[in-house]
């Protein structure tokens, strides 16, 4: 008996040992966990002792239990350190390397283990997941619906947000939504639920906190940026959103609307089973945001590559020519200019099925390939969830004919496709991108999906995967003229908060001065030509399909046509330096062959007057400097700085 009880108190003592915190390697970020009084499992973040992410509640409501409240902390053991690396040949940065400490937590019900939490937190990042163990008294229940979570993101009081409402489902045009395309609030209040449908990911918030000097209790207020968003969604879990309650914003799931109504708003999961990893990006500046690796670090690919795939720029007539550009002589145009800029590819959007025609297609691709350009042609991604008449339609999303058209596909030498119209982010849904992407790589095609959900760490799981739109993109530039107006806007944003997690296909980087093929008339540009020089440059994906147009080579400037030529679309690394979203950004990226290109752009009413380190370059090398709608060329200074002017709406390029 004595025995029986010292092993007993043993036990407890081990419990009540073992972590319920776990640190960053460089101890600056925290989690801390504990249980209210219900038996809800709660979390918290502080970021070096503030606290950044408040008690917020953990749980899944599940058709095999309620595991929101009831729970007990089961067990608990020590942190343990995971370190990795990766190439990511198609993503923001060609090697990531990452260094976290993880805290496994198992909670139960009685003494029924419901699910473990596992946190991965790293110098920048907070991520979690669940691990739903087997239920049942004999632990037979292999499978469950997860009907919702209680997993939330409690922000401080006084936090400000840079969010994009949801859409709702089956709105937009054609009942295509939700497509992330709304737009977003630039440091809005807290407490507001978007449109009445919560927000997408990802969410950045901005908290003014209290923070140490470093010198004796000295204390001063500071910017600390919060991203949220998750990653490793794929067939076995649906894409959530975030629900706003006062200052809590919690995990949504889809609407049951989405997707034409077909497939539930419910993932369904095997058992044990794991859910997506949440992410939480925390920093002073929003360099950890644009610079973050989190989305890939934590997923895997989830098949190897046919073959080595290539990117590049592309030209795309849709944008400046829209529908009726859809023809094979305009199209053959497109490929000549194409080929006079050196680029390799050629976007032939919507209704080329009926305008061309599969035979004649078959010898534009040819006329490409003796051209040296690579052929991407756009699909309606539709079967049966949406009104979007453009064709080909019905070829995709049944496996079948999905196989037929993409052996056809890989005969006539087709490079990539570019998949629209697929709006929903049911679990449904995710397992047709996959599908998609996994029988594509079968036939050798890169995915662009454009009308579509944000990708979640797809960039590494799925090694075809291009880019995704998930944001009001170009095409709005061409619709109205509001968009124009505020064109400026979105490019201090994108780089820090949807870029930063995934690509992008935005499309952009005009130099007409109007959105038409005559480029007198139509929604007008207000932004610069060197603005657009340093979009090329601040959106990033692997296939740019720029809306520059085959009348730019006489009637744009011979110095922003030159730069665009050789304008990168790879890279091998990025430098956040400054920016403000909705104010301004500056950031450099170098190239895979070592140029260093900085880039920034002033959305404020007057000319910003920015400082930029040039430490990139080395003191006396010559630099290109883009500026005021002129190139000059300068050396750097023994400082390593550069005082600069950026016009209203204009930008700034410098590279070697
Ligand atoms: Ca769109």
């Amino acid at each position: 008996m004595q025995k029986l009880l010292l092993t007993i108190s043993g036990l407890a003592l081990a419990l009540t040992m073992s972590a319920q915190t776990v640190s960053s390697p460089d101890g600056n970020i925290q989690v801390n966990l504990s249980v209210n009084g219900e038996g809800t499992p709660l979390y918290n973040v502080t970021f070096k002792g503030v606290k950044v992410i408040e008690d917020s509640p953990l749980g899944l409501n599940t058709s095999v239990g309620d595991f929101t409240k009831g729970l007990s902390l089961q067990k608990t053991g020590e942190p343990t350190k995971v370190e990795g690396s990766y190439d990511l040949t198609n993503g923001k940065k060609a090697h990531f390397t990452f260094s976290a400490n993880e805290l496994t937590t198992t909670y139960a019900q009685g003494n029924n283990p419901a699910f473990d939490v596992i946190f991965h937190v790293d110098n920048n990042n907070v991520a979690f997941r669940y691990m739903m163990h087997k239920q049942g008294r004999r632990q037979d229940r292999l499978s469950c619906m997860v009907s919702n979570e209680t997993t939330a993101f409690t922000m401080p009081q006084g936090t400000k947000t840079f969010l994009c409402p949801q859409m709702g489902p089956q709105g937009g045009f054609a009942r295509t939504a939700p497509s992330y395309e709304t737009y977003y609030e630039y440091d809005a209040e807290m407490g507001k639920n978007g449109q009445g449908r919560g927000y997408t990911f990802p969410a950045l918030f901005r908290e003014e906190v209290q923070m140490p000097t470093g010198k004796k209790n000295a204390k001063q207020t500071q910017n600390v940026w919060v991203m949220l968003c998750e990653t490793g969604v794929d067939g076995t879990y649906c894409g959530s959103r975030l629900e706003c309650k006062n200052n809590q914003y919690s995990i949504a799931y889809p609407e049951d609307a989405e997707f034409g109504g077909v497939g539930t708003s419910a993932p369904g999961i095997m058992l044990p089973g794991y859910t997506p990893w949440r992410t939480i990006t925390i920093g002073t500046s929003l360099k950890p945001m644009a610079e973050t690796s989190i989305m890939w670090d934590l997923v895997k690919p989830r098949y190897e590559a046919s073959q080595n795939y290539k990117y590049g720029r592309s030209v795309w007539s849709w944008i400046i020519r829209m529908d009726a550009s859809c023809n094979y002589d305009e199209q053959k145009e497109y490929i000549d200019f194409a080929a006079n800029l050196g680029w390799e590819y050629i976007l032939i959007d919507a209704l080329w099925d009926t305008n061309i025609g599969y035979d004649r297609m078959e010898e534009l691709v040819k006329y490409a390939r003796s051209k040296n350009v690579g052929v991407y042609l756009w699909y309606n991604s539709n079967g049966y969830w949406n009104d979007a008449p453009q064709g080909p339609r019905g070829k995709l999303h049944l496996m079948i004919e999905r196989h037929k058209e993409m052996a056809w596909l890989k005969k006539a030498g087709v490079k990539g496709l570019k998949i629209d119209f697929v709006g929903s982010d049911k679990q449904q849904t995710m397992q047709l991108y996959e599908e998609i992407m996994a029988d594509a790589n079968d036939y050798g095609l890169e995915i662009i999906f454009h009308g579509c959900t944000l990708p979640r760490g797809w960039e590494r799981m799925y090694p075809n995967f291009v880019a995704c739109e998930a944001v009001r993109a170009s095409e709005n530039l061409s619709f109205g003229q509001h968009d124009n107006d505020i064109e400026a806007l979105a490019a201090t944003i994108h780089p820090v908060l949807r870029n930063a997690v995934g690509n992008m296909d935005f499309g952009g980087s005009a130099l007409n001065k109007y959105y038409s093929k005559n480029n007198q008339r139509g929604n007008h540009r207000v932004t610069s030509d060197v603005y657009a020089l340093a979009t090329a440059i601040l959106f990033q994906t692997p296939v740019q399909n720029f809306a520059l147009a085959p009348n730019n080579l006489t009637d744009a400037p011979a110095w922003a046509i030159n730069f665009m030529r050789s304008v990168p679309t790879t890279w091998k690394d990025i430098n956040f330096i400054d920016g403000y979203p909705g104010k301004f950004i500056v950031m450099a990226r170098q190239a895979t062959d070592g140029t260093w290109y900085v880039a920034g752009v002033n959305a404020n009413k007057e000319p910003l007057t920015v400082t930029i380190p040039l430490t990139m370059f080395s003191v006396g090398q010559n630099i290109k400097l883009y500026l005021n709608d002129n190139v000059t060329t300068t050396t750097v200074s023994k400082k390593q700085t550069i005082t600069v002017t950026i016009p209203s709406n204009g930008g700034v390029v410098i590279n070697n």
